[in-house]
């Protein structure tokens, strides 16, 4: 019988860094799938439907809640998030380990019934680091912007829900850092 595949779950404030690690984490181990969440949220200069997200209107997104095709949902920041069920459970059951970048309530949704994934928080360095991160990553309004770091002093409240939790001070080393991670938690997953 083919070994299940492991949930890794990465959730951290906006700005903190980890879109850039789990692209990294992917490139360099071809083996774990990036689940594709469906937003209702405009796409940003750059991205691609169907590669950062699946970009959907309102109307489709509460169609897919209703249908039960969600494997969790959440509004942030006034738009909607969800993870489209039926991929991540059929690549688990491949084989193959699955990674979730989704935010700090959808996460808890996902450990309430996934309680043998892998939680892991990523931080940026200090508060200040985030804010110089956001302002230069240029790609949202100064009110998007106030009301992201906002958020993120009260999200970081909330690592402790977390297995781990990765500083981004280098991305190269936080990518290192939780491939030690999954190494060992898959080692734990096979021993069992
Ligand atoms: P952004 O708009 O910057 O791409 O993402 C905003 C927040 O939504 C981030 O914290 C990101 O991790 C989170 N997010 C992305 N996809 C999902 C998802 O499928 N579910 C949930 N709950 N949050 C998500």
């Amino acid at each position: 019988m083919t070994q299940q595949g492991i949930l890794i779950v990465i959730s951290g404030p906006s700005g903190t860094g980890k879109g850039t690690i789990c692209r990294e984490l992917l490139r360099s181990n071809p083996r774990l799938k990036y689940s594709i969440s469906a937003t209702t949220r405009l796409p940003r200069v750059g991205e691609v439907d169907g590669v950062n997200y699946l970009f959907t209107g309102k109307e489709q997104f509460k169609t897919m809640i209703d249908n039960g095709e969600l494997l969790e949902w959440a509004e942030v920041y006034g738009n909607f998030y969800g993870t489209p069920r039926r991929y991540v459970l059929d690549q688990l059951h491949s084989g193959f380990d699955v990674v979730l970048e989704i935010d700090t309530q959808g996460a808890m949704k996902v450990k309430d019934n996934f309680s043998q994934g892998v939680y892991v928080y990523v931080v940026p360095p200090s508060l200040d680091e985030l804010a110089d991160r956001i302002y230069k990553r240029g790609t949202d309004s100064p009110e998007v912007i106030k009301n992201r770091l906002h958020c993120a002093s009260s999200e970081l409240k909330l690592a402790h829900n977390y297995h781990y939790i990765v500083v981004n001070d280098q991305v190269a080393a936080a990518v290192q850092r939780i491939e030690t991670i999954i190494t060992a938690e898959k080692y734990r997953a096979e021993r069992n």
